[in-house]
């Protein structure tokens, strides 16, 4: 018989009638002939809760002379801080396999220390390691549905660990690796991967299928509909994917959703794919940065030693030849942190003064036909221009182009390239 694992996100968990509706769309997968694995969310809203409250917590805890905000362990550093957040999807999975015990069904849950999802011990953001597959087998084999928590693991010395925000995705994905399953069904609140986020361009169109490689780019530029770790790992597994609604009934949604799947099982190609876009970003400039032989290593060095991931970076020299100034950005979270690590290391750096902007974002094309075709990035330009959006930093890769703009045109900017490239037609 052959296995499935079912993800359900935070609005398809968000209440009892959800609750009900999914535990109807797996009870006819496991009626339908299938081993069923599930894995849960918490309910909507639960998880920012509970992070507000270890943020209350963390903050009460400090003692004044650690207020130095490069001195305080930040809160998700703290195991505590997942034992707390991993709570709601507890609950979320307790009652559906409650919900699914009532109509009939052999439901049984497993928390994150009894698969065990063995993961680092990186917490509140961990990576998984390994899942024994044995627990999770011999449940399947006898005829039960298993449901799993997302997001929650445990370190190989038994402490609970949280993946990430959006790390259901993750599990579901790593558990359908380990149980060998056909496939990883992601029921959300869309009806799959569209080309751009539809509540920002209601002229998004949904894709049938997209390359595992192009939904890598448009979930790590901010297109949070999967989580970035869930498609490298279904990735490098070969777990086909299937991002669906859960706003159906059984029966309902069966040829519609978006296969994440490899390159060559697409016919239809696009140059561009997707618009992603994300308003996470900070962008910092060190004015009069001297221009000599092994500064970016000192600069970006004291940002790798505490863990701060630098994106985009350009250099520009003076006209005068020794000094130059030099742009990077950051998760805006980090923002600070980086300004105070230069802060610390402005003597030895030698720069003369630091900016910081936080009012930016990033918006991004994706696609894989970039590498085939030229003048694709001068088409973005040119509709940014066309719109008065100025372009402060650009980063290209092979199947991607960003440009950081002002974060107040961030939806001009989306509507303007979805149009450009003529997303708003896919499939009509
Ligand atoms: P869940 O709680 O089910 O995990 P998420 O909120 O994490 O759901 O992800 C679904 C959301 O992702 C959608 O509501 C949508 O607004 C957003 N999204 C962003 N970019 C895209 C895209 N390209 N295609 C579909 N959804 C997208
Ligand atoms: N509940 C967690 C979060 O909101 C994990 C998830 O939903 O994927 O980040
Ligand atoms: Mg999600």
């Amino acid at each position: 018989m052959t296995r499935l694992v079912m993800k359900f996100g935070g609005t398809s968990m968000a209440d009892l009638e959800r609750i009900r509706r999914a535990a109807r769309l797996v009870a006819a997968e496991f009626d339908a002939g299938h081993r069923v694995a599930v894995v849960v969310s918490a309910m909507a809203g639960k998880t920012n809760e509970l992070v507000a409250w270890t943020d209350g917590a963390g903050k009460a805890q400090k003692r004044p002379e650690n207020e130095n905000a490069s001195n305080v362990t930040p809160v998700e550093g703290d195991d505590e801080y997942d034992v707390v957040v991993a709570s709601g999807e507890q609950v979320t999975a307790g009652l559906l396999a409650m919900t699914l015990r009532n109509m009939g069904y052999d439901a049984i849950t497993m928390m994150g220390w009894q698969v065990p999802i063995i993961t680092s011990d990186v917490h509140g953001k961990a990576r998984i390691l390994d899942i024994p597959p044995a627990k999770l087998e011999t449940a399947l084999d006898a005829g039960q549905i298993v449901v799993v928590p997302g997001f929650q693991g445990v370190t190989e010395s038994g402490r609970i660990t949280t993946l990430g925000r959006g790390g259901s995705d993750t599990s579901a994905v790593a558990v359908a690796a380990a149980v060998k399953a056909i496939r990883c069904d992601i029921y959300t609140d869309v009806d799959g991967v569209y080309t751009t986020d539809p509540r920002i361009e209601s002229k998004a169109r949904r894709l049938p299928k997209i390359s595992f490689e192009e939904m890598l780019e448009m979930a790590s530029l901010g297109a949070k509909v999967l989580q970035t770790r869930s498609v490298e790992l279904a990735m490098a597994q070969r777990v086909p994917v299937r991002v669906l609604s859960s706003f159906v009934e059984p029966g309902q949604a069966t040829d519609q959703g978006t296969i994440v799947c490899d390159e060559e099982e697409i016919v239809e190609k696009h140059i561009v794919s997707g618009v992603a876009f994300s308003r996470d970003e900070a962008k910092i400039t060190l004015l009069g940065l001297p221009n000599k032989v092994g500064i970016s290593a000192l600069v970006f060095g004291k940002l790798a030693q505490a863990n701060i991931n630098v994106d985009m970076i350009v250099q520009s020299e003076k006209r005068s030849g020794d000094y130059a100034n030099q742009i990077f950005t950051v998760g805006r979270r980090d923002a600070q942190t980086a300004i105070d690590i230069m802060r610390d290391g402005k003597d030895e750096i030698g720069f003369d003064d630091i900016r910081l902007d936080d009012t930016v974002s990033k918006i991004s094309i994706v696609g894989v036909g970039m590498r085939s075709h030229t003048g694709v990035a001068e088409t973005m330009f040119r509709a940014l221009s066309e719109k008065g959006i100025n372009i402060q930093v650009i980063s290209t890769s092979e199947i991607k182009v960003s440009v950081l703009i002002d974060e107040a045109y961030t939806e001009l900017a989306v509507r303007a390239l979805h149009a450009a490239y003529g997303l708003d037609k896919i499939g009509a």
